[in-house]
């Protein structure tokens, strides 16, 4: 059996000879972020992976993470080392259901957040991630209807903050779902002068308690400019991890030790470097799919966050 560091230096020997690229998505295991080249939330990562000269991306995070990496780069090789690693929320769409939708409503705009199949995003007009979500939507036609999906808080969160009504699609992040009002009350009670940032896949109440929503990537750099020293994170644990790493004078507290996805933590060393070895689970997606499910990552690419 092999130690933790025999497994880092093969993985790290595998990683020159196959001229491969590890990403990690800021949920996944302390261990996998610490020998990963980029860390980051999913688009970050994927357009990162798509800009270098690797043949070879290395995915430790989820399927449509992985999907999304393919579609912007699909001459590489893209390989998800825990085959089911895979994502409640993004699982959620009927595809059938939205084409349904689409058909009773010609000329809806589908806005698909970027946590979606690469299926799914054949079907929508424009994707947004957590942190362009408002700017991508306050700038779409005022004349048009539009379908949020799947994430219906995310989705209500946008609705509100620009008072525009949409149609919302009923899915959501089992693990932010969970936040209650509740939970932010009693942290707040414990640690009075942290304070709040929540991403904004919790449910809309709780957000509304919060000192600031935001993505995983505004979490980062909003503690890292911030002279505040104790931040209570509404967000799933493992961002804990660079968050401690990045800010060794700060202290973070975690809304419930239950903000965690098994998904995200399904891919352990052990993985990685068998995932290298056998270079599996390999993503496939058909031509058609890369160039169909491409259009709204490109579309959103083009509005400044
Ligand atoms: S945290 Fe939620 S949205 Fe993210 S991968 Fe897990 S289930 Fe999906």
């Amino acid at each position: 059996m092999l130690t933790d560091a025999q497994i880092i230096e093969r993985i790290k020997t595998l990683k020159k000879v196959k001229n491969a690229v590890i990403l990690a998505h800021n949920y996944s295991l302390g261990e996998i972020q610490d020998i990963a080249d980029f860390c980051g939330d999913s688009l970050e990562l994927s357009i990162k992976a798509a800009e270098t000269t690797a043949d070879m991306i290395i995915f430790c995070g989820v399927r449509f993470m992985a999907e999304t990496a393919k579609i912007l780069s699909p001459d590489k090789k893209v390989v998800l080392p825990v085959s089911t690693a895979g994502c409640d929320m993004a699982d959620m769409v009927d595809l059938e259901k939205v084409r349904r939708m689409k058909q009773e409503n010609p000329g809806l705009y589908v806005v698909a957040y970027v946590n979606t199949t690469a299926e799914t995003k054949t079907e929508c007009d424009i994707c947004v991630t957590s942190g362009n979500a408002l700017n991508v939507v306050k700038n779409l036609p005022q004349d048009r209807e539009i379908l949020f999906l799947p994430d219906r808080n995310l989705g209500s969160f946008c609705a509100a903050q620009l008072g525009r009504v949409m149609k919302l699609y009923e899915g959501y992040c089992p693990v932010h779902n969970r936040f209650t009002v509740s939970m932010i009350e009693k942290r707040k009670k414990e640690y009075p002068n942290a304070e709040v940032l929540i991403h904004p896949e919790a449910p809309a109440d709780v957000v509304a308690l919060a000192d600031h929503a935001l993505s995983t990537g505004k979490i980062l750099s909003h503690v890292k400019n911030s002279d505040k020293k104790e931040f209570i994170i509404a967000t799933e644990l493992g961002i804990l991890h660079r968050l401690e790493k990045e800010n060794p004078d700060k202290r973070f507290i975690l809304i419930s030790p239950e903000a965690v996805c098994p998904h995200m933590k399904l891919a352990r060393l052990q993985d990685l470097l068998r995932a290298m070895e056998e270079e599996t689970e390999e993503i496939v997606l058909s031509r058609e799919i890369c160039e169909k499910a491409v259009v709204p990552i490109r579309r959103m690419l083009e509005f400044k966050s």
